[in-house]
Formats: C-alpha cells, sequence, structure tokens
C-alpha cells in the first residue's frame, strides 16, 4: 500500500497525530499491532492536567498547558461531528495537604492559572484542613474519547489497519523505504511512531538517544450510586476521579517492572489502605475492576517529539510518560509543523530526538 504517511501505533497520541494530519490535507494510514485504543490510552484516569504542574519542568508543562487550553473545543467538534460525548468537564481538581502552598502560588500566579486557597470541609464534610482548589483542571473518560477520536479519523478518510504489527524498517541512504509488517511490507513517504512503551523496542538501533520505557500504572474502579464528591481529589499522588455517573477511578502505581501487565494484590491494598485514610468510612468500599497500563516512561516526562537524526522521513511522537492524553493535542500541532518544517509555536529544543 502507498499512502503519503504512515503512523505507528493507535493510542490517543497516534489518533491525535493522524487527525491533525487529515485535517492537513496528507493520506494517512494507522498501523495498530492489536486493536486500536487499548493500551495506555485506554488504562488512564483522563486528568487533563499534569497532577501538580509546580513540580515540573517547564518543557512539560508548556506542552500540557497549550494542549489543555485546545481540548475543549477539540471535545466539543468531536462531540459534534462523531455523535460520541468524549466526557470532557472542568471538574476542577482539589488538592489535599500535604502541598507545597508557596511553589504551587507562586507557580499559578506567574502563568495566570487558577487556583484557590479553600477550607477542605466546604467540599468533603468533615475533613477540617486547607486545601489548594484548581478549578481548570478537567477530565475526561478515555474510552469514549478514544472511539471519538477513532471515528473522526475514518471520517476524515484515513485508514485504520488494526492486527498489523510493525517488525522492521527497511531504509535506503538517508530515508526509510518501507515498513515490514505481520502483513506484509507498506511504503509511504513519511513514518511517524507513536508505538507508546513499545517505541524504543520497536526502533531497536534506530533509537539512539530516545529513552522510552515502561512504566506500568493500576488503577481500581469503584462504584457509587450518585458522585460522592464533585472535583478530582489529590493527595500527594494519589488521585480520585468523579465521574457523572458514581464511578471513582481511584489511582495509580508507578512501577518500573518491564512489560509485565499483571494487576497485584500490594497495589490493591496500598490504593484502598491509602484511600480509606482520607475516607474511614469506606472501610468496606470494595473495587469493581482493577487494571493496568504501561505510559511510555521518559526522562523528566519529556516526550520526543521529532525528527529523527539520519532519516529525514521518519519521526517520533512518543514517550508522554504521565500525561500523554493531556499533551496530545499540543504534540500532534507541534508533530505537523516539524513534518512541514514550520515555525513552532513553543520552545521544542527539550522534544528534540538526539
Ligand atoms: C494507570 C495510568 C493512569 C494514567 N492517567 C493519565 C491521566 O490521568 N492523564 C493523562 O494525560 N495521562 C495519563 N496516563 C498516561 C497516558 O495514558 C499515556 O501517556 C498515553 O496514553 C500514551 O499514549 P500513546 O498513544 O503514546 O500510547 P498507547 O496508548 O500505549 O498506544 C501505543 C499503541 O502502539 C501500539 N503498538 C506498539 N508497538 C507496535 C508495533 N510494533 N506495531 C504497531 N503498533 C504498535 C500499541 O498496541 C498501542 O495501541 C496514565 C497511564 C496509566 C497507565
Amino acid at each position: 500500500m502507498n499512502t503519503d504517511i504512515l503512523i505507528v501505533g493507535g493510542g490517543a497520541v497516534g489518533l491525535t497525530s493522524a487527525i491533525t494530519l487529515l485535517e492537513a490535507g496528507y493520506r494517512v494510514t494507522l498501523l495498530e499491532r492489536g486493536s486500536l485504543g487499548q493500551e495506555a490510552s485506554w488504562a488512564g484516569g483522563g486528568i487533563m492536567s499534569p497532577l501538580c504542574s509546580w513540580d515540573y519542568q517547564d518543557a512539560v508543562t508548556r506542552l500540557a498547558h497549550r494542549s489543555m487550553a485546545m481540548f475543549p473545543g477539540t471535545a466539543e467538534s468531536l462531540h459534534q461531528s462523531t455523535g460520541i460525548d468524549p466526557e470532557y468537564q472542568r471538574s476542577g481538581m482539589l488538592v489535599l495537604p500535604p502541598f507545597d502552598t508557596d511553589a504551587a502560588l507562586n507557580w499559578c500566579g506567574q502563568r495566570q492559572f487558577p487556583v484557590q486557597t479553600v477550607n477542605v470541609a466546604d467540599y468533603l464534610p468533615g475533613q477540617d484542613s486547607l486545601g489548594l482548589l484548581l478549578p481548570e483542571v478537567a477530565q475526561v473518560r478515555n474510552p469514549r474519547l478514544l472511539r471519538a477520536l477513532r471515528k473522526r479519523v475514518e471520517m476524515l478518510g484515513g485508514v485504520i489497519l488494526e492486527q498489523h504489527e510493525v517488525l522492521n524498517f527497511l531504509h535506503h541512504d538517508s530515508r526509510i523505504s518501507a515498513l515490514q509488517t505481520t502483513r506484509g511490507e507498506f511504503s509511504a513517504d513519511v513514518y511517524v511512531i507513536t508505538a507508546g512503551a513499545w517505541s524504543k523496542q520497536l526502533l531497536g538501533e534506530h533509537a539512539l538517544q530516545l529513552n522510552v520505557k515502561p512504566i506500568r500504572g493500576q488503577i481500581l474502579l469503584l462504584k457509587f450510586n450518585a458522585p460522592p464528591f464533585q472535583n478530582i481529589l489529590l493527595k500527594k499522588d494519589l488521585y480520585l476521579i468523579p465521574r457523572r455517573d458514581g464511578h471513582v477511578l481511584l489511582g495509580s502505581t508507578l512501577e518500573d517492572v518491564g512489560f509485565d501487565k499483571s494487576i497485584t494484590q500490594i497495589a490493591r491494598d496500598s490504593l484502598l489502605g491509602r484511600v480509606r485514610e482520607i475516607f474511614p468510612a469506606w472501610k468496606n468500599v470494595e473495587p469493581i475492576k482493577h487494571w493496568a497500563g504501561f505510559r511510555p516512561g521518559s526522562p523528566d516526562n519529556i516526550p520526543t517529539i521529532a525528527r529523527h537524526p539520519h532519516f529525514a522521513n521518519l519521526y517520533a511522537n512518543t514517550g508522554h510518560f504521565r500525561y500523554g492524553v493531556t499533551m496530545s493535542l499540543a504534540s500532534a500541532e507541534l508533530l505537523r509543523n516539524e513534518i512541514e518544517n514550520r515555525p513552532q509555536p513553543i520552545p521544542v529544543e527539550e522534544y528534540r530526538w538526539r
């Protein structure tokens, strides 16, 4: 098959890249090893923000916050055009103590990102402490977002080929000439790697210094008759994400265990133990589901969105670690600009492929 652009990997990053490139007029084919959107992008919580932005380098927050600003419009137009509601909602995030008040207020103040110090008891009756409310933080429901993205790719004429695992790259001089897959060879003018946690392994020797490795995250799903609170709650690195229908996601672990997708009793007990410290009345609340996914872990959570140093028609958009859904829209925008050699809207030096 011949096409303008071949994208390898159908998670949130591959799908948003495909949409941006299709909208720019390219013919795009997306190759997915398994079924579309079943890996990290499905497993994640859907918080549309870094947990505590002030803990991260500017290279992370610059990209994340640009993407966050793009999401309301994109979620609305996805809903309108596909009929699938990704349930984007600005539910706000309430940060429970302990937290670094000065760092938080300085960071938010400098960037005019809304923040308020609040009495937690006004949001969670009986919890008398000072909290931080970030009213702009939003959430999506990942499986719905992925379904909407897929439909949008199809509506724009993109070709999605599932059960097509890319095995190898064929190259000639400084260009990739074809991809070998489990279903034959595919060629294009441009190749984009969006294979998440598998990107480095897939690229093999061509990965160079692209340093992406799987970091397992486990999450529990709880169910209540109605949402027990309205805001996303964050206490250190434990978060609770209330959905409109009474589901609450409780996450997550950060485990460097290779490609082992097991769920563990230790993680379950630890997450439940920590949530019961916040809500002692939940001592009998049990999860209805428990799953794991592989974040595409990268140093300092900084993704690579760039052209390959040696192959003129090979690009990566990967390594988004904890915030790939959040960063996906702005990452796709940067990828398109990189392919077209256009000026970038934000500094991109840190996202270079070395
Ligand atoms: C528990 C957990 C909670 C999270 N919470 C959040 C959150 O609240 N907010 C947020 O923004 N992010 C969150 N994340 C991180 C986020 O999910 C990831 O950063 C993001 O999904 C990465 O997207 P991706 O498209 O790069 O990877 P993936 O979604 O993993 O997609 C990569 C795709 O590439 C395919 N692939 C791999 N190898 C090949 C090959 N050789 N050939 C063809 N296809 C291939 C895979 O099958 C897969 O479908 C969380 C992650 C986890 C695990």
